[in-house]
């Protein structure tokens, strides 16, 4: 049996699973992650990793996910924000503790490549995929496997400025990165809360946002509707640029459902196409899809470069 372990290192969990070679999963564990110590965290996922493999009884091929990018510059983890593991060579350390080869990516590179795999996007020779969570990511895979460029950017969208402004959303609000009006602090769950403040003079969490929107509330309803008008312009700038055939979403603003029929309906209007074909769908693995993205990147780095 070949094992492909995938990791998705989280900053309030580690989980592990194992997949077989046509994604059954054989094993799944989570752990808390140890908080602030970059020694505890690396010890953490070898005794993972090492259980698992005694409980299976085979070694397996590894990949792991993670907020952030190893720096090809420097070599080392950037933009985590498990900030611990920021400013070390998380791969190469992790490579020598588990004697093996090791393969690592972004979160949202993750579920681009788990969901053209075996999910939504099965067979899509290009997926587009945007995680709308705490913050705003984007990854993608091309002919099934995980785009990776020179500055280990590609599909950061979250950071260009939302496109299409109107007068009342400039400057637009700062963003961490030192800029304004990033996509980010639109379309992330806290941007939805703070246009939503801003408009009504109420603080509520986007899932609470939703749910008033649901039961007939005015107000959430015209920000839900706001913030389908700036996904749709935010994702039109991406069809326009690379013409993805599936675009999916993750995170926690993803599982409002409505969006998959709204955001089509709009970006017609900004989309340089007569018609536009790109599906918008959720991910088929949920929640997993990081974790099995990460088993899918140690499978094909190792059929890429066995040993
Ligand atoms: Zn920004």
């Amino acid at each position: 049996m070949t094992l492909a372990l995938g990791i998705d290192l989280g900053g309030t969990k580690i989980e592990i699973i194992a997949l077989a070679e046509a994604g059954e999963v054989r094993l799944r564990r989570r752990r808390r992650s140890p908080q602030g110590s970059y020694v505890d965290t690396l010890n953490a996922i070898r005794a993972l990793v090492l259980e698992a493999e005694a409980e299976l009884g085979a070694q397996g091929t590894l990949g792991f996910g993670t907020p952030g990018a190893i720096s090809p510059a420097s070599g080392l983890l950037k933009n985590s924000n498990s900030t611990w593991l920021n400013g070390r060579p998380l791969d190469r350390d992790l490579a020598a503790l588990l004697e093996r080869p090791i393969a690592i990516a972004n979160d949202a590179d993750c579920l681009a490549l788990s969901e053209a795999t075996d999910g939504a996007a099965a067979g899509a020779s290009s997926v587009f995929a945007v995680i709308l969570g705490t913050g705003v990511g984007g990854g993608l895979a091309i002919h099934g496997r995980v785009l990776a460029g020179p500055n280990a950017i590609a599909g950061e969208w979250g950071h260009n400025p939302l496109p299409w402004p109107s007068p009342s959303e400039l400057p637009g609000p700062p963003c961490y990165c030192g800029l304004r009006g990033c996509i980010e602090t639109w379309l992330s769950g806290p941007g939805l809360a703070r246009d939503y403040r801003d408009a009504t003079g109420i603080e509520r969490q986007s899932p609470a946002i939703v749910a008033a929107a649901a039961g007939g509330d005015a107000g959430a309803e015209a920000a839900l509707r706001r913030y389908e008008d700036r996904l749709a312009r935010g994702l039109a700038t991406v069809i326009n640029l690379l013409d993805p055939a599936t675009i999916v979403l993750g995170g926690g603003v993803s599982n409002l459902e409505r969006l998959y029929t709204s955001v089509p309906a709009l970006w017609q209007r900004y989309v340089f196409s007569d018609t536009v074909q790109t599906r918008l769908v959720p991910p088929v693995h949920g929640d997993s899809s990081g974790v099995r993205g990460a088993a899918w990147l140690g499978r094909y780095r190792a059929l890429a470069a066995p040993g």
